[in-house]
C-alpha cells in the first residue's frame, strides 16, 4: 500500500490552465505589481465577499503586515491559540509585541472564548483567532469580547478558506485577516503566496503601502515598508485554483464523513467535532488517541502517511525559551500536542484509499 498524506494528483485536472496561466505571465513581461495580482484580489474579495484584498509573499507576512497597519507593535501583547502553528505566535513576535496564550476547547481545537477575558491586561491590544485545521473559531463571541474591551481582531486564517461562521465566510470577521497560499492549504500557489482581507478600505491601503517598501509612487518612500508582494506567476495560478476551492472543500468534507462513519467506536479514537454554527472545511483531518506514536507507526509501516499538528506547542519552542513558560502551564494545547495524529485528506483523494486508512487503524485497535 502507498497511500501519501497529500497528494497534488488533483492538479491534472487544471494542468492545462497552468500552463496557459504561466505562458501568459510570461509573455507579459510583467512578473510584479500587475493586473494578474489586481484581478486575484478582486475575484478572492468577491469570494470572500469582503471589501478588499491585498496579496502578499506568504501567510507569515500577511499577517505581520496585518498587525503593522493597525499599529501593534513593542510593548503590547496579542492573544494567540496556545495550540496554534508557530506562525500566529511569530507573526506578534516579529512586530515586537509579546504573544499572550489562550487554551483551546478541547473538544473543536479552536480557542476557548469563555478563557479570553482572563488574558487581557492593560497591554493588550489584539487577539489572534486561528480557524484550525479548518473549523472557524467562534467569531460572533471573539468579536463581542474585543469590542467590549476595545481591541482589534487579526483572524489566522490560513487553514480554512471557505469555512464559514453563521454563514459569514472565515477572513471576514476581524479588522484585518491573513491567510497563506501555501502549496498544502486548501487554496494552495505553485510556491509562496498570502493574502490580508479587511473591509477597512484605509487598512488595506496601508498594508499594500507596507508590502511594497512603504512606497506607492515608485522612488517616493512614506513609511518604513517592506518588500512583501504575491507576484504575477503565483496570482495567475491562484486565478486559475480558486473557481474550483469550492468543489475541492466538497471532496475534502465528503472523506471526512467517510472516515467518521468508518472510525466510529475505534477504540480510544477521538473524531474532529464541528462547533454549532461553524462550519469546516477540513485542511486536516485530525484524531487524537493515547496511543498515538503507536499508530503512527503501524500505519507508516502500512504504506500510509501521517503528520502531527502539531508536536510542540508555542510555548514549548526552543525559540520562545525567553518568555518563561514550563510544560504544564497549558495543558490542553500539551494534550493535543501528545495525542493529535492527522490522517490523509486531499481533493480526489479515492473512496478506495480512505477505506484502507481507516480498515488499517480498526485493525490496530483490533475491532
Ligand atoms: C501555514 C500557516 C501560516 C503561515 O503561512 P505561510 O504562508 O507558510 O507563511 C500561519 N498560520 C497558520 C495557522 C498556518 O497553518
Amino acid at each position: 500500500m502507498n497511500i501519501p498524506f497529500l497528494s497534488f494528483g488533483f492538479h491534472e485536472q487544471i494542468r492545462e490552465k497552468l500552463l496557459e496561466a504561466s505562458i501568459r505571465v510570461i509573455d507579459s513581461g510583467w512578473f510584479v505589481n500587475g493586473e494578474e495580482v489586481s484581478a486575484f484580489q478582486n475575484e478572492w474579495a468577491d469570494y470572500l465577499a469582503c471589501g478588499h484584498t491585498v496579496g502578499t509573499s506568504n501567510g507569515l507576512d500577511a499577517l505581520i503586515l496585518s498587525l503593522k497597519a493597525l499599529g501593534i507593535g513593542a510593548g503590547d501583547e496579542v492573544i494567540v491559540p496556545s495550540n496554534t502553528y508557530v506562525a500566529t505566535a511569530l507573526a506578534a513576535t516579529h512586530v515586537g509585541a509579546t504573544p499572550v496564550f489562550v487554551e483551546p476547547k478541547i473538544e473543536t481545537y479552536n480557542i476557548d472564548p469563555r478563557r479570553i477575558e482572563a488574558a487581557i491586561t492593560n497591554k493588550t491590544k489584539a487577539i489572534m483567532p486561528v480557524h484550525l485545521y479548518g473549523q472557524a473559531a467562534e467569531m460572533t463571541a471573539i468579536m463581542e469580547i474585543a469590542e467590549r474591551h476595545g481591541l482589534f481582531v487579526v483572524e489566522d486564517n490560513a487553514q480554512a478558506q471557505g469555512a464559514q461562521h453563521k454563514g459569514q465566510k472565515t477572513g471576514t470577521f476581524g479588522h484585518c485577516n491573513g491567510t497563506s497560499f501555501y502549496p498544502g492549504k486548501n487554496l494552495g500557489a505553485l510556491g509562496d503566496a498570502g493574502a490580508v482581507s479587511t473591509n477597512d478600505a484605509e487598512l488595506a491601503h496601508k498594508v499594500k503601502v507596507l508590502s511594497n517598501y512603504g512606497s506607492q509612487k515608485k522612488y517616493y518612500n512614506e513609511v518604513i515598508g517592506h518588500n512583501n508582494r504575491l507576484d504575477e506567476m503565483q496570482a495567475a495560478f491562484l486565478r486559475v485554483k480558486l473557481p474550483h476551492l469550492d468543489e475541492w472543500t466538497a471532496q475534502r468534507q465528503a472523506i471526512a464523513s467517510a472516515y467518521r462513519e468508518w472510525l466510529n467506536g475505534a477504540g480510544d479514537l477521538v473524531l474532529p467535532v464541528t462547533q454549532v454554527d461553524s462550519s469546516h472545511v477540513y485542511h486536516l483531518f485530525v484524531v487524537r488517541t493515547k496511543q498515538r506514536n503507536a499508530l503512527a507507526q503501524h500505519l507508516n509501516e502500512n504504506g500510509i502517511g501521517t503528520l502531527i499538528h502539531y508536536p510542540v506547542p508555542p510555548h514549548l519552542q526552543e525559540c520562545y525559551q525567553n518568555l518563561g513558560y514550563k510544560r504544564g502551564d497549558f495543558p490542553i494545547a500539551e494534550e493535543i500536542a501528545d495525542t493529535a495524529l492527522s490522517l490523509p485528506v486531499w481533493p480526489g483523494m479515492p473512496d478506495a484509499d480512505v477505506l484502507s486508512v481507516a480498515s488499517s487503524i480498526k485493525a490496530f485497535f483490533n475491532v
